[in-house]
């Protein structure tokens, strides 16, 4: 027998449908609504560039990923780490698998079989679902969703607010709750992009040459806002905007911070790091003969974009002085004007604060109702993290909940 209390999620993506998972489990029967036709739209987004569940790192360094909501996350991280998450998959019939890079995928790398299945398990067990339901107000008790029949009232005896961030807003997170939890005095950090690229002012020649290029084996450091030499190998993609790609979203955060203090700001690329400055002159200064500077570099190893990154900085004198030309490949100096806009960016950083909950993600003003996933003030690179963070957060708001409903309401 199902138990009796009306329980809302509201928003079906993987935070939401983890909560559904675990009250659903637990006996309750959830009703998890959806502004959306149908539901965790950006959960099948993600499985299309490879559904990266969790990391096969070490655990401290997997927590350390969450910047400084380290242990903000630390409860979830806790009741779902990363091992907790490949179970899960492998529960619903999916094995999974740590690629080279320690990230950690299902067999098939997709998402939609996955959800497919989760779905069905999650509607056997007792969970209703009310898509096309957008929460447009909540006032005292009665909370109203837009519907394709009108507006509509309901209320509950708990909760689970899943609401996503606001990137890609056309998968569903449009960041819409913010208006509706500020009205309850509750404290948001803005809204910002994370995981996303950055402009730069590529000459129109660049541009249309060399959008859509990747640079492989390079290293990009700078300086964070607190003084710290950031320092990494990996490959970025050319736009036309700009940059993007795993080396740029790693360190988008840090950029970001600095951008916003210090707009322009400039990150250095080593595009020979495997190769000392001393060689690269040595090599630099051998005698042309006939050759032209193209053919003469080709011979360096130094081709295609690599070569027109160096036209983007040096004038035509420049770039045959070798030290000059070595030194740029070691340091060249790119400049970021500017963040991608946030409805571009793989995630959301800023949300609502965690001062505002309590130890089980529920509303210290507002008991009975918990936020949970990408809402919330934190932020992850890519690797997993951020599905193994909503997913958690998922399992803890929701097992909260359950504890809620069984306290009598005297003693909380
Ligand atoms: C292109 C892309 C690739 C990604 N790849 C990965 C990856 O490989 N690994 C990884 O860890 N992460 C990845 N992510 C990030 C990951 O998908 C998100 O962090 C995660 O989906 C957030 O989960 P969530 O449940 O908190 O929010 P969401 O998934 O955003 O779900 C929120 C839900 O709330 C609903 N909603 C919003 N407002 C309302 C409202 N007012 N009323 C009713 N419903 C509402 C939305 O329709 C949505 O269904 C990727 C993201 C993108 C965009």
């Amino acid at each position: 027998m199902k138990n009796l209390n009306n329980i809302a999620i509201i928003g079906a993506g993987p935070a939401g449908l983890m909560a559904a998972q675990v009250l659903s489990e637990a006996g309750y029967a959830p009703t998890v609504f959806d502004s959306m036709p149908s539901a965790a739209r950006k959960f099948l987004r993600a499985g299309k560039g490879g559904l990266n569940l969790t990391h096969g790192e070490e655990f401290s360094l997997f927590s350390s990923r969450y910047f400084e909501a380290e242990s903000s996350l630390a409860p979830a991280l806790e009741l779902f780490s990363p091992n907790a998450m490949r179970l899960w998959a492998q529960n619903l019939g999916f094995e999974t698998f740590i690629g080279s890079s320690g990230k950690v995928y299902p067999l098939d790398k997709k998402a939609a079989p996955l959800l497919r299945t989760w779905l069905h398990q999650l509607k056997e067990n007792g969970t209703v679902f009310k898509m096309k339901h957008s929460l447009v107000s909540w006032e005292k008790d009665i909370w109203q969703f837009q519907t394709p029949d009108g507006r509509k009232d309901y209320s509950f005896d708990g909760v689970i607010l899943a609401l996503g961030g606001a990137s890609w807003p056309s998968l569903g997170s449009t960041g819409a709750w913010v208006k509706i939890l500020e009205d309850k005095n509750l404290n948001i950090s803005p809204l910002k992009p994370a995981n996303m690229g950055f402009n730069v002012s590529w000459s129109e020649v660049f541009k249309e040459k060399f959008s859509g290029t990747p640079l492989k084996n390079i290293e990009l450091s700078f300086t964070d806002i607190h003084g710290k030499t950031q320092s990494k190998l990996g490959e970025l993609l050319v736009n036309d905007n700009g940059v993007e790609g795993s080396l740029i979203y790693t360190n988008s955060k840090y950029i970001r911070e600095q951008i916003q203090e210090n707009a322009p700001f400039t990150v250095y690329l080593d595009l020979f790091p495997h190769r000392c400055e001393d060689k690269l002159v040595q090599d630099l200064s051998k005698t042309r003969g006939k050759l032209s500077l193209s053919a003469f570099w080709k011979r360096l190893g130094l081709t295609g974009v690599s070569a027109s990154l160096l036209r983007e900085v040096l004038t035509k004198e420049m770039l045959n002085e070798a030290a000059l030309v070595a030194s740029t490949l070691k340091k060249f100096p790119l400049t970021l004007e500017s963040s991608r806009p946030l409805k571009e960016a793989i995630s959301t950083a800023g949300g609502l604060c965690f001062t505002n909950l309590d130890e089980h993600l529920m509303l210290k003003e507002f008991p009975s109702v918990f936020c949970i996933g990408e809402m919330l003030d934190w932020e992850a690179p890519t690797g997993g993290y951020l599905l193994t963070g909503v997913m958690g957060q998922g399992k803890q708001a929701a097992l909260g909940l359950i504890k809620f409903l069984q306290t009598p309401k005297a003693s909380i």
